[in-house]
């Protein structure tokens, strides 16, 4: 079946009822005598809405899925499955912020070493010897730098090293890290996978039975889960993820081309240009070039004043939603971009409507 087709029907239940049965909200389930024959007990360990969603994810993501409470929990889960004392892991010099944060906050803690390469021209191979884990995020978030799943799952293997993937920026729609080899993909679900600016989640996915009974158990001791609201929410959103995708992607090709013309813009930053450092490796394992582009003004004051002059598309933080926005994203630090860089997310307006708004905002 069309894989468009799977996803509209993933985790939704077959018998008679509603398509997709409302939130359950519960703490605890009636269980009498041993617990063990009840399929539901305590609110921390389990949830029916839970249950139904990962089975979407696991048909997204082609394995099986674990749900958190935000794209963090999923990356810290990872990290807790897999790092000990003494471990080294690889992180992308340019990944998204908090993830090197949390490198050099509670894994230096925790005496886990870390090692920075860039995620361009695949600089992370370099830096693999001795490693328990490599962590890769590609498109990257927000100078949208790729690098080679395949090729990097394979010397992180004959080396011995873990490797997981953060898909936010991609989602599995438009690129598969399990099927590419790596161990564990993780998303924050908050961006384009749900797409309507009301949720914070997030999911790891893995083919290992081991990896994932270690992840739903650091759940359940860590306790970072899900509400069920979010979760049906997110599962509600799912079903047009590939309508959403497929219109995105295509008005945000034709933004960077657009942007890519315009003699106000300094450089764009969107992996469906041909002149992208990583085009060809996109082109391989990415069926579309994503929801972002990023774009550099080369100053503060022209990045504020094109944000101030649009009208159709808000100023906000985040990506991926059906409404589209942008930021400056050097106003958060901790990225190394320029003042003027401005990061910006291709909703589901219509692309026409999007690009007459840039243009006035960039005449402005
Ligand atoms: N990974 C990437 C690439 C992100 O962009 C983000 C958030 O912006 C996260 C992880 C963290 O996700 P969350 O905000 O859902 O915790």
């Amino acid at each position: 079946m069309n894989r468009d087709t799977l996803i509209l029907h993933a985790g939704y239940r077959p018998e008679a009822g509603p398509f997709l049965p409302g939130p359950q909200f519960a703490s605890v389930w009636a269980t009498p005598g041993d617990p063990a024959p009840h399929p539901f007990t305590y609110g921390r360990f389990h949830n029916p809405t839970w249950s139904a969603w990962e089975e979407a994810l696991g048909v997204l993501d082609a394995g099986s899925a674990v749900s958190f409470a935000s794209g963090m929990a999923a990356a810290a889960a990872v990290f807790g499955v897999c790092l000990k004392p003494g471990d080294v892991v690889v992180l992308p010099a340019d990944s998204y912020y908090t993830t090197r944060l949390v490198a050099s906050t509670w894994l230096k803690t925790i005496m886990v070493q870390t090692r920075l390469a860039p995620t361009r021209d695949n600089a992370q191979l370099r830096a693999l010897d001795g490693a328990r884990l490599l962590w890769l995020e590609t498109p990257t978030n927000p100078q949208l730098d790729v690098c080679d799943i395949h090729e990097l799952v394979q010397a992180a293997h004959a080396r011995g090293v873990l490797v997981a993937v953060d898909n936010t920026t991609a989602t599995a729609y438009l690129q598969q890290p399990l099927a590419l080899g790596a161990d564990f993909v993780v998303c924050s679900d908050t961006k384009a996978l749900t797409g309507h600016s009301d949720v914070v989640l997030g999911h790891v996915s893995t083919t290992s039975e081991e990896h994932l009974t270690a992840l739903r158990t650091w759940r359940t001791q860590q306790g970072a889960i899900p509400g069920p609201m979010e979760v049906w929410l997110a599962h509600r959103s799912l079903a047009t993820l590939p309508l959403r995708a497929n219109h995105q992607c295509a008005s945000a090709q034709r933004l960077a081309e657009f942007l890519s013309a315009h003699a106000e813009v300094s450089a764009v930053c969107y992996p469906g240009l041909p002149s992208h450092p990583g085009h060809d490796i996109a082109r391989r394992q990415m069926t579309a070039f994503g929801t972002v582009v990023s774009f550099d003004l080369a100053t503060r004051e022209r990045a504020e004043r094109f944000l101030g002059a649009l009208a159709l598309v808000r100023e906000a933080t985040s990506f991926g939603g059906v409404h589209s926005t942008a930021e400056r994203r050097a106003r958060w630090g901790g990225d190394a971009i320029s003042e003027g860089f401005i990061r910006f997310s291709v909703g589901c307006e219509s692309a026409d409507d999007i690009l007459a708004d840039v243009g006035q905002a960039l005449r402005a």
